[in-house]
């Protein structure tokens, strides 16, 4: 072989590929595609090789990256955030602390009103420079594709505005974004007593979004005291028609029905899951909507139920995991804790875990022919870590495992070495 590369990654010790055919589902998540001792060839930004030192021989590159026996995986893919949003919600912490019930938050104007007024109150210019700055530790923390959603905003106004926020970073930001309009995200205080002529507004903006390929995806906030199953399979179903992929925030707290309204629809995707009936399990194991569990919120929010991945696992269920990185139940853009949550909540194993931040994310947002994989062809997204095998990054937590990472071939990122 005497084919040249542009980089040559070398002397890893473990490499995760992740290549298999495609995602997994069910207890296909406990197989892990490994090659130790390994070698990965970049060309155009792209996977160009993989493969044991031996069979990389007679590769040439002008760069060579020696990870010095480190671990190699693509990078993490976190499939469900709200990465774009004003102010912060620090001063809530207290109030939870002594017990003060999330309604009476919402009624004092916290909670997520909080948070829509802030993102309202903010230009587009602020939103672009916090979002930012919570991609660059995105990055730094091994994540290279995120999916974002809108939802602040819950006027027409604002929710462009956020849309476009996330346009503007996806020309402009080294993270692949991917952009759900979540329009309905929450009743808004305006049409508190009117939660139909809202989903109408929002519905009203699917052709503007569409026609200005503000977002792939649209999802739906179904859960007691926001929408009803009825209300958003309606909705979902005109979105449907318009042509994008669903998404819908289920059965985070009470069982309602919102995940085999999913599964029914053909949904991409149903995310929190804590609620899911065994029914309704089985309805998106055959139709091969994406279980996203968001172990992180369960966590913050000091609760002790936690999404059933087990039983999901065992049905053949795709299950994926994300940060849920939002102001109020989830701020953090950490994937790596969230794996060590899944491990210890979820009781899931590091294969599964792996699996699910990484080639089953990237189906939950479609992207499976580019990211979640080092395989030929797929973007050279690449996170070297500073520990010498996978089982490592769970086990360690509440740390930065991450060395270097690249997108598209390219150093992004790379660990400060301490000075002095
Ligand atoms: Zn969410």
């Amino acid at each position: 072989m005497a084919e040249t590369m542009d980089v040559l990654v070398t002397n890893i010790g473990q490499l995760l590929t992740m290549a298999s055919s495609g995602p997994k589902a069910g207890k296909e998540m406990q197989t892990l595609e490994v090659i130790e001792g390994a070698v990965l060839g970049i060309k155009d930004g792209k996977v160009a090789f993989t493969g044991t030192a031996e069979e990389a021989y007679g590769l040439t590159a002008s760069e060579t990256i020696d990870c010095g026996g480190k671990l190699v995986t693509p990078g993490l893919v976190d499939p469900h955030t709200h990465a774009v949003f004003g102010g912060s919600r620090e001063h809530e912490m207290a109030l939870k602390q002594q017990g003060v019930p999330y309604l009476d938050i919402l009624k004092q104007g916290g909670g997520i009103l909080s948070t829509v007024e802030a993102t309202r109150a903010a230009s587009e210019e602020e939103l672009v420079r916090k979002s930012s700055f919570y991609l660059d530790r995105m990055l730094s923390l091994g994540t290279t594709t995120a999916e974002v959603k809108s939802g602040y905003g819950l006027d027409v106004q604002t929710e462009l505005k956020q849309l476009y926020v996330t346009k503007t970073l996806q020309d402009k930001h080294p993270v692949d974004l991917v952009s759900t309009f979540l329009g309905a995200h929450a009743i808004p205080k305006s049409h508190k007593d009117h939660p139909d002529v809202f989903l109408e507004e929002m519905a009203g903006m699917l052709q503007q979004v569409k026609d200005e390929k503000l977002a792939e995806y649209v999802d739906i906030f179904t859960e007691t005291g926001v929408f009803t199953v009825e209300q958003s399979e309606k909705y979902l179903k005109k979105a449907k028609e318009y042509g994008f992929g669903l998404k819908i925030h289920a059965d985070e707290i009470d069982p309602l029905g919102g995940t085999e309204m999913a599964a029914g629809l053909g949904a991409v995707s149903a995310d929190h899951l804590v609620g899911s009936t065994d029914e309704g399990i089985r309805k998106m194991a055959e139709s091969g909507t994406v279980a996203v569990l968001l172990p992180g919120t369960t966590f913050y929010l000091g609760k002790h139920t936690y999404a059933r991945a087990r039983k999901m696992i065992e049905e053949g269920v795709i299950v994926s995991l994300a940060t849920d990185f939002n102001p109020g139940s989830s701020p953090t853009e950490n994937l790596q804790l969230i794996m060590t949550i899944a491990a210890l909540q979820l009781k899931m194993s590091p294969e599964e875990i792996w699996n699910a931040v990484t080639v089953n994310a990237a189906h939950a947002i479609g992207r499976t022919e580019q990211a979640g994989q080092l395989k030929e062809g797929r973007n050279a997204d690449i996170v070297i870590w500073d520990a010498a095998n996978y089982k490592y990054i769970p086990y360690h937590y509440g740390v930065n495992h991450v060395n270097t990472v690249l997108k598209n071939g390219k150093v992004v990122y790379q660990r400060r070495e301490i000075i002095g």
